[in-house]
C-alpha cells in the first residue's frame, strides 16, 4: 500500500546529495562572496558514507521510492563515486538510477559510471556563449569542456541525456534559442528552469526570473512548438515537441506554475538529513538513527511517519512574506 502525505502524494523520488562542495560557483546558487575561501564546509566524517546511502536508500525503496536521483553539490567531486552507484543499482525494485552534474568532470567519468550502472544523465550547461557561461557559473571550465563531456556520456549510452538551463534575467535570455537548437540536433532534452528563490544567497527576486511563457514564446517564433503530455504523475517538467518532428524539450515553472500538488519528492542531505521540501528550513535527522544502532524498521517507520505528517507546498504559497524565511541551500541537497 501507499505511504501518502497529507496531500495523498506518495513518496516515489528520492535525491540524494553526496557533497556540499562544487567547482563551480554558479551565482543563482553558490555565489563566490558567500561561499568563498573561509566557507565552512562539512567535515568528512559528517558525510554519510556510501554504506550508510546506500542503507537507507534501501529502506526508501522498500517504502515506495522508484527513482534516485545523485546530486549534489557537484556529485563528481566525491571520491569513487561509480562504487555507490554500482551498489544503489542492485537495489531490487528501483526503476531509475540517474544523476545530475555540472559536466566538468564527465569527460573521464561517464565511462565508469556507466560501467557501473548509471542508466541516464542530467547536465547543467547555461550557455554556449563562453563569456555568458563564466558568468553564470563564474569558473574557469570551459563550455567545451562540458560539451565534451556530454559527448562522451552519449557515446557510453548514459541517454536519454537531458540538458539543465537556468534562465536569469539579463543574463542569459539570449541563449534560450542557440541552446535548444544545439541540443535538438543532437536529440537531447533540454529543460529551462526558472530561477528560483531557494536558499537566502542568491539574492534573488521576481524581476530576475524569465517566466516560463516568455522562453516558449522565445523558441516558438524560430522554431514551432507544441505541448505534449506528461510522461507520469509529478514529472516536474511540462513537454513540447518541436512541430518538425525532431525532439522535445521542457519548461520547469516552479515560479510562474506551482507543482506541488505532485511533488513526490524527498531530498538526502550529504549528513543525512531528510528534507520534504526543497524550500525546507530544517531536515529530519537520519544521520543519528544510522549510527546509533537503530533497525532498518526502526528507520522505516521513522520515514514513513515524517512522510505521513508531511504538509510541505511553498511554491503555491509563495509570498513576499515567504522570502523572509530560512530555506536550505540548493548546493547543500540539490535540485
Ligand atoms: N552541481 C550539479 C549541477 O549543477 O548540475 C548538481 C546540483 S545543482 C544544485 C542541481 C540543479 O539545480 C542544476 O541544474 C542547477 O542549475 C539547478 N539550480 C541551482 N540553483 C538554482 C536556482 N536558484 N534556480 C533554479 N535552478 C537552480
Ligand atoms: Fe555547483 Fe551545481 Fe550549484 Fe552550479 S548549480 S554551483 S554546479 S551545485
Ligand atoms: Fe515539492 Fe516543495 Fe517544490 Fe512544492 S515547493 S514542488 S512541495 S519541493
Amino acid at each position: 500500500m501507499d505511504n501518502l502525505d497529507t496531500l495523498g502524494r506518495p513518496l516515489r523520488d528520492l535525491r540524494i546529495s553526496v557533497t556540499d562542495r562544487c567547482n563551480f560557483r554558479c551565482v543563482y546558487c553558490m555565489p563566490r562572496e558567500v561561499f568563498g575561501p573561509d566557507f565552512q564546509f562539512l567535515d568528512r566524517d559528517e558525510l554519510l558514507t556510501y554504506e550508510e546511502i546506500v542503507r537507507f536508500a534501501k529502506i526508501a525503496v522498500e517504502s515506495g521510492v522508484e527513482k534516485i536521483r545523485i546530486t549534489g553539490g557537484e556529485p563528481l567531486v566525491r571520491r569513487d563515486l561509480p562504487l555507490l552507484i554500482q551498489n544503489l543499482k542492485k537495489l531490487e525494485d528501483l526503476k531509475d538510477l540517474t544523476l545530475t552534474t555540472n559536466g566538468a568532470l564527465l569527460a573521464d567519468l561517464a565511462a565508469p559510471l556507466y560501467d557501473a550502472g548509471l542508466s541516464r544523465i542530467t547536465v547543467s550547461l547555461d550557455s554556449l556563449d563562453e563569456d555568458i557561461f563564466r558568468e553564470m557559473t563564474d569558473s574557469t571550465v570551459s563550455v567545451q569542456t562540458v560539451l565534451k563531456g556530454i559527448e562522451e556520456a552519449q557515446k557510453v549510452g548514459l541517454t536519454p541525456i537531458k540538458i539543465n538551463v537556468v534562465v536569469k534575467r539579463g543574463v542569459n535570455e539570449q541563449s534560450i534559442v542557440p541552446i535548444a537548437r544545439y541540443f535538438k540536433d543532437l536529440g537531447h532534452i533540454v529543460r529551462f528552469i526558472e530561477f528560483m528563490d531557494v536558499g537566502n544567497t542568491n539574492a534573488w527576486s521576481l524581476e530576475k526570473v524569465v517566466p516560463a511563457q516568455e522562453i516558449l514564446e522565445a523558441i516558438n517564433a524560430e522554431l514551432p512548438i507544441e505541448a505534449i503530455q506528461a510522461n507520469y504523475r509529478g514529472e516536474v517538467a511540462q513537454r513540447y515537441r518541436y512541430l518538425d518532428g525532431s525532439g522535445e524539450f521542457g519548461v520547469i515553472t516552479s515560479i510562474t506554475q506551482p507543482f506541488c500538488g505532485d511533488c513526490t519528492r524527498a531530498r538526502l542531505s550529504p549528513e543525512g538529513e531528510l528534507f520534504t521540501c526543497l524550500f525546507g528550513s530544517t531536515g529530519y535527522d537520519f544521520r543519528s538513527l544510522l549510527r546509533t544502532g537503530a533497525s532498518d524498521d526502526q528507520i522505516m517507520k521513522e520515514l514513513v511517519s515524517l512522510w505521513g505528517r508531511r504538509t510541505d507546498k511553498y511554491s503555491e504559497l509563495r509570498t513576499a512574506a515567504t522570502q523572509d524565511l530560512i530555506r536550505v541551500e540548493m548546493s547543500h541537497i540539490g535540485g
